[in-house]
């Protein structure tokens, strides 16, 4: 069995978004289900626009959410290797020099499309002699370079979408790098992938088209062509993914609260035929991934669906899996994890059980019969019953009336987990004290 390697490739041109979380966390789940590595690529080669503060952030961000990687590399490191390469398919003729401007390509564009043409590349510069090409270099003229790319069908067989065809005269030889010397995205990917032995790509269906000329690149380069799928883009609720939500950023979601393994589930199974679930670790996550449940069809992503399933994840969070991020015992935290919407939350209801609050005091009456009937300690599972049924006989107070100035006297809040639960993790004492209207 050949060793299963994936890639995440991230530019670091911005942060960490819903969009390329989605691709990491497939690419993570894929190489965990079958046992394979999972590397970073930094995709650097745009000197411009990369920043080491993206490219931080977006490391930031894959060790929160568990995605960590065996293996890493950089593009901008192998620029030696990728002209290597390049000039390797120079002298088979597969790539070649074009010293068309970006306007005459314009208007080669116009023309062909005006005409009802698709805009091609008519490998114009395939004819020019050498005294033309002199002529533009003494200009001045600084050449790009394409790949050439050989006629007939290209096909895959992609995990997502099935069988893939495209005719390869119906692409045009892609830009590889352009008149400052710089690469464009294509070819360095493919020859990384090639020297690194990916063995499987999931990317967004908005490279399915490179994938094609990419398919030949690996060809021409003597590597073997990965397996490929390619997921539908997410859409947002008012149908395309809004810039707002496409580039809605990770870190903003966690600092709001949102969970990471919240995240990881949700974006695994939407636009899958199984319901989204909380799964409380990648592992069993991984477990469950099958890429033949995903539709063809682009799912929506509505951050707030995402926020509500955020509250069901906590709320069903176990213990084990929180314990180093909070204050509180595993009793604490069974008793008032069906109260929160984020895991900090738990603050306030430890405020509330283990340190002082000012009691309101809404019916006093009440209140202090409630508090001459507190049973000593120790507690246990009836105790509570017990009280209340007493501070009814005692009071002739039932439901709303004796419930909410309780709650109130006790927590000062209006809402909360149940008052049975509550209790005794505040103590008598304390209870005693607030019921008497005494800050405890
Ligand atoms: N750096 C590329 C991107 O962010 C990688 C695409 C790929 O996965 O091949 O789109």
């Amino acid at each position: 069995m050949t060793n299963i390697k994936v890639r995440f490739a991230p530019s670091p041109t911005g942060y960490m978004h819903i969009g390329n979380t989605r691709t990491a966390v497939f690419n993570w789940l894929l190489a965990r289900k079958l046992g394979g590595k999972f590397m970073l690529r930094i995709d650097d080669t745009d000197v411009a626009r990369s920043k080491k503060e993206y490219e931080d952030a977006l490391r930031d961000v894959l060790q929160w959410l568990g995605l960590t990687w065996d293996e890493e590399a950089r593009q901008s490191a192998r620029l030696d290797r990728y002209n290597q390469v390049v000039a390797e398919l120079k002298s088979q003729g597969r790539v070649y020099a074009c010293y068309e401007t970006a306007e005459e390509l314009e208007v080669m564009r116009k023309r062909l499309m005006s005409r009802g043409l698709p805009p091609i590349y008519d490998r114009g510069a395939l004819k020019l002699t050498s005294e033309q090409i002199a002529a533009y270099e003494a200009e001045g003229r600084r050449p790009h370079y394409r790949f050439k790319l050989n006629e007939g069908h290209i096909e895959w067989n992609d995990m997502v979408r099935g069988k893939c065809h495209y005719d390869a005269s119906n692409l045009a030889d892609p830009v590889i790098i352009r008149e400052d010397g710089s690469y464009l995205y294509h070819l360095p990917s493919v020859i990384d992938d090639a020297d690194f032995g990916i063995t499987h790509i999931i990317r967004g269906e908005d490279h399915v088209t490179n994938t094609a000329l990419q398919v030949q690149m690996f060809e021409a380069i003597g590597g073997k062509v990965p397996e490929f799928a390619h997921l539908p883009l997410l859409t947002g609720v008012e149908g395309k993914l809004s810039k707002r939500l496409g580039s809605l950023g990770v870190r903003e979601l966690r600092e709001e609260g949102v969970e990471a393994m919240a995240i990881s589930s949700f974006l695994a199974k939407l636009g899958t035929s199984e319901s989204i679930e909380p799964f409380y670790d990648l592992d069993s996550l991984a477990s469950t991934l099958d890429l033949s449940k995903l539709g063809r069809s682009q799912p929506k992503f509505d951050v707030e669906e995402l926020k509500l399933f955020n509250t069901h994840f906590v709320r069903n969070l176990p213990f084990a899996k929180v314990q180093e991020r909070i204050n509180v015992n595993e009793d604490f935290w069974n008793s008032v994890r069906g109260n929160l919407e984020r895991v900090s939350d738990v603050a306030v209801w430890e405020q509330i059980c283990l340190q002082n609050i000012n009691p309101i005091i809404e019916d006093k009456e009440l209140t202090d019969c409630a508090a001459g009937v507190l049973p000593p300690e120790p507690w246990d599972a009836d105790t509570y019953s017990k009280w209340i049924a007493e501070v009814k006989t005692v009071s002739g107070k039932t439901g709303k009336n004796l419930f909410h100035p309780l709650r109130m006297a006790l927590t000062a809040e209006a809402q909360g987990p149940e008052l049975k639960v509550l209790l005794p993790l505040m103590g008598r004492e304390r209870a005693y004290k607030r019921l008497m209207g005494i800050t405890a």
